[in-house]
Order: C-alpha cells, then structure tokens, then sequence
C-alpha cells in the first residue's frame, strides 16, 4: 500500500499542477496521497507558496477530492514552518495535515531568516561569519528548535528530521557518531515519542542528491526501538518524484525492525502492515 503525504506542487517551489500531481500518484499506484506546499511565511523567500495564493490552493486541492474520489484519497496539507512565537501547525487549522518542518535557525549576517536547506554556499558562509564554524552550536540549536516545535505545536508528521546533515557533502562539518550529536538526536526522539508524532522516511536526499535517507537508517533504528510511528514519504517536487528512491525506504524501514507503518486513509491516521512491495 503506498502512500505519500510530502509532495509540492506550482503553488510553491514545486513542477506541476495538484492534478498532474495526481496523475503521478495514481500513475505509481498510490491508495492516498497528500499536497503539502510549502506554507506562507511573512517575509520574502524563493521557495514557499504566497499568502495570496492559499485560497485558491484551497480551492483546487479540496475539488480534486472530490474530481477523483473512488480513484486515490486525497488530503490537504501543508508543510509548514516551525518560526517559534510566530508560525507553526497551529497557524493552519483548516487542514488535514501537516508535515512540520524547522528550515531555518535564527537570522543570519544579513539580517534575514537563516536557511539550513538552501544552498551549501550560502550555509557554511554564515556558518563561518556568525559561529566561527562551530557547527555544534548550529545543530544544537536547530534541534532545540525541533524540540520547541514538538513540545508547544506538534504536527502530524515531522519533516525531514536531521536534513542539516546534507552540508556535510559539501564540507565535512561532523560525524553522526559523536556523542554529543548522538545526545542531541536522542533527546529529540524521546520528546517524538512522547509526543506520539509520526516521523517520515523522506527519501529526497537520497535521489536528489545521492545522500542517506532522512533521518540515517541508525536513527531509524533507535526510532524503532522507541515506538516511532513512522510514515515514508518522497517530498516530491515533480509528478515522477512521488514515489522516487521509496524502494530504499521501504528496506531500511524493514531493516529497522518496522513491520507497519501509520498512514491516512478514511479520514484516520492508522497503521497497516509494512511490506516491501518492490
Ligand atoms: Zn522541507
Ligand atoms: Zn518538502
């Protein structure tokens, strides 16, 4: 049974129509698929959907439902921002979902909302400029920051949980071994569990960039252990993404230990058996 609730479409940084999304989705046999553009957020960026465009978003995602009811569940959902104080799931309430996600930690040497999954470039120079390439800083702030989020505004699902990971490609920063990192990783799960959150296997890294899932198949493991409900999910950003590297999702969760996985179906999120169709 494939699902996929991390999608984007035009309506933010995405290629493609919600219904050429569709298409995708039933073309790679999906049984329920979600659109999660990427939500406004209230200053300018190259990547998130505009605040004037969320009615129609609305609009054409909820008619789709009902266009292709009997064919695939659709569900409307956002990925949304955790900004703390200012932004975060609790912002949208008329959706049925939303994947949570922490892109950014605090401003960065311009004064503007610091990204930690835009370009390398621009990460390690504000990496160097504001923490003298303390990296350690970077991530325990960032995890703080995923901490926060699941404590006062949880989500359904959380999004790409270690994606500042993928700057190590471009310079090595740190290895996930070390203990502290390792620290950080487990304080963060233990308040997931807590908090009963769903946490996605977001394949993108792995065909975009030809990294490791998000999270590493070692934290999918300790999520395992600690009753995770887990999710896999592409964050597509084109119609033929949708379904993109979930061959190796599907092994590692395997691998992990997971036998089922929890997703939306009939309006409920539910867990069904986990089986590697591929
Ligand atoms: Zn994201
Ligand atoms: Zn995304």
């Amino acid at each position: 049974m494939l699902t996929n609730y991390h999608s984007h479409s035009h309506y933010c940084d995405g290629k493609g129509s919600p219904e050429e999304q569709v298409q995708g989705a039933l073309a790679q046999g999906l049984r329920a698929f979600g659109f999660s553009s990427h939500c406004p957020v209230p200053f300018e960026n190259k990547w998130s959907m505009k605040a004037e465009r969320m009615t129609d978003y609305l609009a054409e995602t909820n008619a789709l439902k009902v266009k292709y009811a009997g064919q695939i569940e659709l569900y409307v959902g956002m990925e949304v921002d955790f900004l703390p104080e200012t932004l975060g799931p609790k912002s949208f309430p008329m959706l049925d979902y939303c994947v949570g996600s922490v892109h950014y930690v605090e401003l960065n040497q311009f004064g503007q909302p610091w990204e930690i999954d835009g370009s390398s470039v621009e990460f390690l120079e504000c990496l160097d400029t504001l923490y003298s390439g303390d990296i350690r800083a970077v991530i325990q702030k960032y995890y703080g920051i995923i901490r926060q989020m699941v404590d006062t505004d949880p989500p359904q699902i959380m999004g790409h949980l270690d994606k500042i990971k993928m700057h190590n490609a471009a310079r090595h920063l740190f290895d996930e071994s070390e203990p502290w990192y390792v620290e950080e990783v487990e304080q963060t799960l233990q308040a997931i569990a807590k908090a009963g959150i769903i946490t996605e296997i977001n394949t993108r890294g792995n065909y975009k960039r030809d990294l490791d899932l998000y999270p590493s198949s070692w934290i999918i493991k300790r999520m395992h252990e600690l009753n995770i409900p887990i999710c896999i999910n592409s964050d597509s950003h084109r119609p033929e993404e949708i379904t993109a590297s979930f061959p190796l999702a599907f092994q590692t969760a395997l691998a992990a230990g997971y036998r089922e996985v929890r997703i939306l179906l009939g309006g409920i999120w539910q867990d069904v058996a986990l089986e590697n169709p591929f």
